[in-house]
């Protein structure tokens, strides 16, 4: 836990009570400051106030009296609709951060690495903490993912907190101090939380204001509103590395064939590297690779820890190697785009999909459809997704995921093709029938390691 001894004394109000609103209520409290705790959902508080969280509803309490309010970022506080605490906290002047901002105000001296974009936070953000790591620097990563910000542990002061940064964070975030910050990539995303894609880059234009000077941007050259971003912060004056996966950069670090190139002179292989497979990893990793440069890690050092990386779960995670076949969890991957990621990394694939469907289906995957053995469909999105492989790609239903991991192997051991994958790639939410797309790849991998490996079906 990090305290916030800055905060001693101080009334502070916490509005949501999830991950992040939890921790830092407990930091809060630790550290001395009187916290008002809400949530609008009556189980939040109730498990909050069982851990001797206060509780108060910021609607009837006098909000003039907070110092300050922490915000979880989940909650819209300005589109689509501010929520009315939001809009009554500003009414009374009290200021609205999240639990990142008072990270970097309870470490002012420390080493903050930042990573955000559309795409590949969580894998680039562990990806570089690992790299640091093997480095030798004590590291800590979390912030969007995994660890909330006043849950990391204490580092000493050569440590380097690596912060995974949601566009809903960075526009809640004041005082950070960036020695390097990564931009991964803009497409269109949670625009009505920004009120249209202007906001949206805008958000994610916060994280470059927080760099020290002499610090690095670190931006893809592969999308156009980056290009505009780096283009921009150059003009600044501000020390910008590019990254691209689609050509060569002879001022930059690229890979469009796989080869790392840095300044276009070939570094190492990243096609090689089990844990990062496919053309997005290799943007994830050419960014992780410059910044760790920027952060002074040697080149061999770098090299050697992308290949030590241990992948993170459920983003194309090899979970068994069984019956002649690979299996692949690949459960984060809630729509196409995502799932089109994997697909292209695989030749012969069985595909189980399915799940609460999202706009937009499985009709901008066609292109992909050759390399499909079968589809087994689960989830309620089920005949949806049959109308779009009928007459193209051969399918069942199986209606849940047990049936289709069994379904899959019994249809794949019979057809004996070497190489061939087993993979989970659902294109759809998993609250039909799972608690979080984790939920439905750990029950994948349960089922696999259950199978065994035997000799046929
Ligand atoms: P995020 O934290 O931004 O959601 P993750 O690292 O968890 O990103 O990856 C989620 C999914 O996004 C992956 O399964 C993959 O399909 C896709 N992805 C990962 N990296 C990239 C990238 N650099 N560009 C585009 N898509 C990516």
């Amino acid at each position: 836990m990090i305290p916030v001894p800055f905060l001693t004394g101080k009334r502070v109000a916490v509005m949501g009570l999830g991950k992040s609103g939890t921790a830092t209520s407990a930091a809060l409290l630790a550290s001395g400051a009187g916290v008002m705790a809400w949530d609008d959902n009556d189980g939040a508080r109730r498990v909050a106030a069982e851990e001797g969280v206060p509780i108060g509803d910021p609607m009837v309490i006098n909000l003039a009296k907070a110092d300050l309010m922490v915000w979880s970022p989940g909650i819209p506080h300005t589109h689509p609709q501010p929520h009315p605490v939001a809009d009554k906290a500003r009414a009374a002047g009290v200021p609205l951060v999240c639990d990142v901002e008072l990270l970097a105000r309870a470490k002012p001296d420390h080493r903050f690495l930042g990573v955000t974009g559309t795409n590949g936070k969580s894998t680039t953000t562990t990806l570089l903490a690992h790299v640091l790591e093997q480095a030798g620097a004590p590291t800590a990563a979390g912030g969007n993912l995994g660890t909330a910000a006043l849950d990391l542990p204490e580092l000493p002061g050569d440590g380097r907190y690596v912060l995974e940064l949601s566009s809903y964070q960075l526009e809640l975030i004041h005082s950070l101090r960036l020695g390097v910050g990564i931009l991964l990539n803009i497409t269109p995303d949670h625009l009505g939380r920004h009120g249209g894609m202007a906001g949206y880059i805008a958000a994610k234009r916060r994280m470059f204001d927080f760099l020290t000077p002499g610090g690095a941007a670190v931006i893809s050259a592969d999308d156009g509103p980056c290009r505009a971003m780096a283009a921009e912060l150059s003009r600044m004056g501000v020390r910008v590395v590019k990254v691209s996966v689609e050509t060569v950069l002879t001022d930059g670090v690229s890979a469009p064939e796989g080869i790392l190139l840095d300044n276009g002179k070939p570094v190492c292989d990243l096609t090689v590297l089990a844990h990062l497979p496919g053309r997005h990893n290799w943007q994830n990793a050419c960014a992780v690779y410059a910044a760790a440069r920027a952060d002074g890690i040697g080149a061999k050092a770098i090299i050697a820890a992308l290949a030590t990386y241990p992948g993170l779960a459920h983003r194309q995670e090899l979970v068994a190697e069984s019956w002649g076949l690979s299996w692949v969890n690949d459960s984060k991957a809630t729509n196409a785009d995502a799932v089109e990621k994997a697909l292209v990394c695989y030749d012969r694939i069985y595909w189980i999909l399915g799940g609460q469907a999202k706009e937009g289906g499985i009709a901008s995957l066609e292109k992909h459809f050759g390399r499909i053995e079968h589809a087994f469909l689960i989830g309620e999105a089920t005949e949806a997704f049959a109308a779009t492989l009928e007459g193209k790609v051969r399918f069942t239903r199986c209606a849940s995921l047990d049936k289709a991991v069994l379904a899959a192997r019994n249809l794949a051991v019979s057809d004996a093709i070497p190489g061939a994958v087993v993979l989970l790639s659902p294109a759809c939410a998993s609250w039909d029938q799972f608690k979080s797309f984790e939920h439905r790849g750990d029950t994948f991998r349960e089922l696999v390691t259950a199978l065994g490996d035997r000799e046929g079906p």
